[in-house]
């Protein structure tokens, strides 16, 4: 048992100031207790719930020719990278991250091999078309409802978490277009049925609007970028899927982790980011995420630093970014009820930052200490 005092304590929803001791025993959170003895004084930090990163692939290295590395890295070097990647993650605070897109089921690897990283939730290779976005990962799949079935079967049996469908074409891949369709309604509703009578969730990767439609009227649980993207290098939002989205509880993932000496934003994502506060204040539950490693200015660590620009975008408080990057990217990773919040219960991933970021988001690049399941990491 061991207890932890803070100056601060941000609970994944609600800030409370003022010190406050959380106790720990055998990983979990056990409660508070100002009286407790044997505490371990984190000084003056905010203490809140370690990040989650919903949207990383552990594969990537940041800045590589992914086309060419993918082709010839061989697999025990491409997962002793992964593991550093995942450590990379873990000193900056994300004590757990859903990869959604690995080669060769690694991330599964990686997550079932133990040692001191982040709680692993993995997808395997993203479902795609032939030649389709990220085929490199090796998740080449007809558009055909047997064969579209029995990708998610390989994926359920290779003990797969989520299951990611590339719903549309996108900006990495050469030959891709972001705004087009990769599969149909009909399509992406066979692989949501057979993955949720498996009991696996569904999240699709959609940039242009009749893909995002499609993957929501499919029943997915989540939906990546839905950045609405109309090919001519701008973005037009469909309210009537956005209404959609947000009657049936779907997560949005919006990739906005990168590092703050990275380019400026290109136009086309400014584009998709210009509707994000129409679509928070609808209602919609926005999680922000990294896509890290698919770039060099994605870094696996990259999420923290992004935050600011995304609080920008979405116009909304600094707590309820905070919230966006724990309690509900936590749910709309299917951990909700172990991850993402400090309570009796849950599980003891925590991070203490310099500062209260409730009033400036640059406080979460003060790292001050990280624990998993109750251990320190730094
Ligand atoms: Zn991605």
């Amino acid at each position: 048992m061991i207890s932890l005092r803070c100056a601060r304590l941000f609970d994944g929803d609600t800030m409370h100031d003022g010190p406050r001791t959380v106790v720990l025993d055998g990983g979990r959170i056990v409660g508070f207790d100002d009286a407790a003895v044997d505490v371990v004084d984190l000084g003056d930090v905010t203490l809140m719930p370690g990040l989650v990163d919903a949207h990383t692939h552990l594969v990537f290295e940041p800045g590589s020719d992914i086309l060419a590395d993918m082709a010839s890295t061989p697999r025990d070097v491409v997962l002793e990278r992964m593991r550093r990647h995942a450590v990379e993650a873990l000193h900056a605070g994300i004590t757990t991250l859903r990869d959604l897109g690995d080669r060769d089921y690694l991330a599964v690897e990686l997550r079932d091999g133990g040692g001191l990283l982040p709680e692993i939730l993995a997808a395997g290779p993203p479902i795609t078309i032939p030649g389709g976005h990220c085929w490199f990962l090796g998740g080449e799949v007809p558009a055909d409802r047997s064969a579209l079935i029995d990708a998610v079967a390989e994926r359920v049996s290779r003990g797969v978490d989520v299951v990611k469908i590339m719903a549309t074409g996108g900006g990495i891949t050469p030959g891709s277009a972001a705004h087009s369709s990769q599969y149909s309604f009909e399509q992406i509703s066979a692989v949501v049925e057979a993955a949720h009578s498996a009991g696996l969730p569904v999240t699709a990767h959609a940039h242009g609007a009749l893909g995002v439609r499609d993957a929501v009227h499919a029943g997915v649980d989540g939906v990546e970028h839905a950045t609405f993207l109309d090919g001519t290098g701008g973005a037009a939002p469909d309210w009537d899927t956005i209404a959609e989205i947000i009657s049936r509880g779907i997560y949005v993932g919006v990739t906005a982790g990168r590092l703050l000496t990275g380019p400026p934003t290109p136009p086309h994502v400014l584009a998709a980011r210009a509707f994000l506060a129409r679509m928070h204040r609808s209602g919609a539950r926005i999680v922000c995420s990294s896509d890290a490693g698919i770039i060099a200015y994605k870094p696996h660590h990259c999420l923290p630093h992004g935050l600011s620009e995304f609080q920008g975008f979405a116009d909304i408080s600094a707590a309820a970014v905070l919230t966006s990057v724990t309690r509900l990217a936590a749910e709309s990773c299917g951990v909700g009820s172990r991850k993402g919040r400090i309570a009796p219960g849950y599980d003891a991933d925590l991070l203490a930052v310099s500062g209260d970021p409730t009033q400036d988001l640059a406080a979460m690049r003060s790292v001050s200490a990280v624990y998993r399941a109750g251990t320190r990491v730094c």
